[in-house]
């Protein structure tokens, strides 16, 4: 029998923290070895599986990553300053980082590519299979429709979520742009207001919408002369994230230095 694969849970008491920490609970194949939260948090000293409305798990929260055992595949479900300071500091520590959290920019991205030259890294900003085959869908139909269909992405969550349009909306986004072959920095549309708001041609919009518990809504919308095509994928719960990126890490564990996407591990 292989050993389980080790883990280390960065965010362990936010909302995708605490279903990580139960669901790497109800995997055999997965031991979670340590729980990071920010300094000064509540829950630092706190029994992780206790903190995540489960079973003892015998790993104390803590704010100091110099403690954790050395080759731990980490999950980042944070905000986009813990992260950046959690990459610099997963070099010659961590096995593998697997990446939830969203709003990190372009800077990040040439630190996240400087990390998977030593060690496996997935990013995603979402981990459902259902968004996952939803970019591609996205992808084919920008590409069959053409410039003359006016692309509109609407998504819905929560009200504590911090930003603006989601990560996932914005993959989405890129990938329309992919399908037409332009770059997504030169045609979004990112909210609108004023007199003087109209779309401009060839411009892919987004509109976000806050309210109540909602996990996470994306429509795509591809709008003709008469007719128009409506893409929605509605996330229920947030279990799902969670699942997908334990998946992840353990697909990761083990894998040869790289940057890595949801699709490679769905083909
Ligand atoms: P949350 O606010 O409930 O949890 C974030 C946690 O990170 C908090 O407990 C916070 O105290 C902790 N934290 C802050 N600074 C830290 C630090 N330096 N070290 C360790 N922990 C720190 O938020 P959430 O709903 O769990 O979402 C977290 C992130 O994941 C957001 O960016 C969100 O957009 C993203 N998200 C991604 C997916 C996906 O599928 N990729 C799904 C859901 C949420």
């Amino acid at each position: 029998m292989t050993e389980p694969v080790p883990l280390v849970i960065l965010g362990a008491a936010g909302r995708m923290g605490r279903a990580l920490i139960r669901g790497a609970q109800a995997e055999p194949d997965m031991r979670l070895v340590g729980a990071i939260e920010r300094v000064d948090h509540g829950a630092i000293g706190q029994d992780a599986g206790l903190l995540a409305g489960s079973d003892p798990l015998g790993v104390a929260v803590t704010d100091n990553l110099a403690l954790l055992p050395k080759r731990a595949i980490w999950i980042d479900f944070t905000n986009p300053d813990a992260t950046r300071a959690h990459i610099a500091q997963a070099q010659g520590h961590a096995a593998g980082v697997v990446i939830g959290t969203t709003g990190l920019g372009g800077a990040d991205d040439t630190a996240i590519r400087r990390l998977a030259e030593l060690i496996p890294v997935l990013q995603a900003a979402n981990f459902s299979l259902g968004i996952t085959i939803l970019q591609s869908v996205v992808e084919r139909v920008a590409a069959a429709l053409g410039p003359e269909a006016d692309i509109e992405i609407v998504e819905m969550h929560h009200r504590a979520k911090r930003d603006a349009p989601s990560g996932t909306a914005l993959a989405l986004g890129q990938a329309a742009a992919r399908g037409r072959g332009v770059r997504l920095e030169d045609v979004a549309e990112r909210g609108r207001d004023g007199l003087d708001a109209v779309r401009r041609e060839g411009a892919i919009g987004f509109a976000s919408l806050r309210g109540g518990d909602v996990v996470g809504d994306h429509s795509v919308i591809f709008a003709l002369a008469g007719e128009r095509i409506e893409l929605t994928h509605r996330a229920g719960d947030r279990d799902l994230f969670a699942i997908g990126a334990l998946k992840a890490a353990h697909w990761i564990a083990g894998r040869a230095p790289g940057r890595y996407v949801l699709a490679d591990l769905v083909g």
